[in-house]
């Protein structure tokens, strides 16, 4: 078998196995050996997989028959992980005056058709995934098309390229225009066949996709609980409680329900591999039930802001659950970057009067989200043996940060004015599996 090793010489920062969202530093002059940073580091990747980490003084002597690829001053830190994203919204991100609801009926419905067709789906999607690399995302958990045919096309895009991956077929059978709605009998039968052909082939996991409690019948959500009993290792995903209108719209629709998680909980679909989309406006009843479930939730500062859907409380969150993650919402959110969405972050917590430490934002968008997905023994940080899904970003490639970086004497800071200022283009370069899968310069 061919040796394949590779030797990435720059500064290099990830975090420990043992970080959690209770122990990482809040700043500075917190003494923390939760996270690794290296300036002039090595990491060495062999066949795809992490090989080794430490600083260029120690492995200098070990490198003769390496290549090395010298990336100086940028940046070498693990790729990052968007729980929250519609691969098929492309088309219509940045859609003028409207709320959620409206929004879906004006913009997402109509745009959403074009994946009918074969070769506007492969287009769109072909689109997505590349500038999802460009952003420097390697994993997430995404909403698929809502056809068979555009479904399957999009796992084998994402198995060629090789990504660890979690989705599924968006599934609506009620509450939808006719050119979007399959019956519920349609929806299931798509999802046990791409269960059946994509469900851990290769870094693929399937995710099962009822859009939210309005476009899904009581029969659907049954048949999901039923996928769901059949095939524990499933994920599942959907959206909870992200605009006021919507939480009365529900309570209408399940008049029997306690709450809104309580629709979901009621067919079984709220466990430890469910992500729940926004969860803005919630009761104690339904954080303690997400508490208990071990569910994930997902906060998408920038569609909340966008949508105008509310602010999430992140420490209020944080006092029932610490499975928060970070999702773009591609779609209602105007951004794939994961530092968008951590700059928001900051903004939301700013204006209900929270501080949330740089550290802290870039776990929940790397190694947290990791070990919220359960993930975290294959990707999410350096370790020797995990998958070598990472990026290398260059502060230098925007005039501004390369000015403001001067002066800024360690990663606490580094990373804040990163997450401030940064945007897909400081991404110099984006790997899956040790390769190349994007790179600014080419
Ligand atoms: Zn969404």
């Amino acid at each position: 078998m061919m040796n394949n090793t590779t030797a990435y010489r720059g500064n290099i920062f990830y975090f420990n196995d043992t970080a959690s969202l209770e122990n990482l530093p809040k700043h500075k002059n917190d003494t923390s050996n939760q996270y690794v940073y290296i300036e002039d580091g090595i990491l060495i990747v062999k066949n795809g997989k992490i090989d080794g980490v430490g600083s260029y003084a120690t492995y200098k002597d070990k490198l003769s028959d390496i290549k090395v690829e010298n990336c100086g001053t940028k940046l070498i830190t693990p790729g990052f992980i968007d729980t929250h994203q519609h691969s098929t919204q492309s088309s219509i991100v940045a859609a003028y005056g409207e709320k959620l609801l409206e929004w879906l009926e004006d913009y997402v419905f109509p745009g959403e058709r074009i994946y009918a067709d074969h070769d506007c789906a492969l287009k769109d999607m072909t689109f997505f995934l590349d500038h999802l690399l460009r952003n420097g995302t390697t994993t997430a958990v995404s909403y698929g098309p809502l056809f068979y045919d555009a479904s399957d096309l999009f796992f084998a895009e994402l198995n060629k390229r090789n990504m660890r991956f979690i989705t599924g077929n968006i599934l609506m059978d009620i509450n939808a225009p006719a050119t979007l709605k399959l019956s519920t009998q349609e929806n299931y039968d798509i999802s046990k066949k791409l269960i059946d052909k994509w469900h851990n082939k290769g870094r693929l996991s399937y995710c099962i996709s009822p859009r939210f409690a309005l476009a899904t019948s009581e029969a659907m959500m049954e048949l999901c609980g039923e996928l769901k009993k059949a095939h524990p290792d499933l994920y599942i995903q959907t959206h909870l409680n992200e605009n006021t209108n919507e939480v009365k719209e529900v309570k209408k629709l399940y008049p029997w329900s306690k709450n809104y998680l309580d629709v979901y909980d009621h067919f079984g679909l709220i466990t430890d591999k469910t992500v729940l989309g926004h969860c803005i406006h919630m009761l104690d009843e339904e954080l303690a039930q997400i508490r208990d479930s071990g569910a994930i939730v997902s906060w998408c500062p920038i569609s909340n802001n966008f949508l105008g859907s509310g602010l999430f409380n992140y420490e209020r969150t944080l006092k029932f659950t610490d499975k928060i993650t970070l999702g773009t919402d591609w779609g209602g959110g105007n951004s794939l970057s994961m530092f968008a969405v951590m700059d928001d972050a900051y903004k939301v917590s700013m204006l209900n009067n929270q501080k949330l430490p740089s550290m802290h934002r870039w776990f929940l968008a790397t190694y947290g989200a990791a070990k919220t997905l359960q993930i975290d023994s294959k990707v999410g940080n350096f370790d020797k043996g995990k998958e070598a899904d990472f990026i290398i970003i260059d502060p230098d490639a925007s005039p501004f940060l390369k000015y403001r970086r001067r002066g800024v004497e360690d990663i606490f800071e580094l990373l804040f004015i990163l997450m401030t200022l940064g945007d897909e283009k400081i991404i110099n370069s984006t790997y899956i599996m040790g390769e190349c899968a994007y790179r600014a310069d080419k």
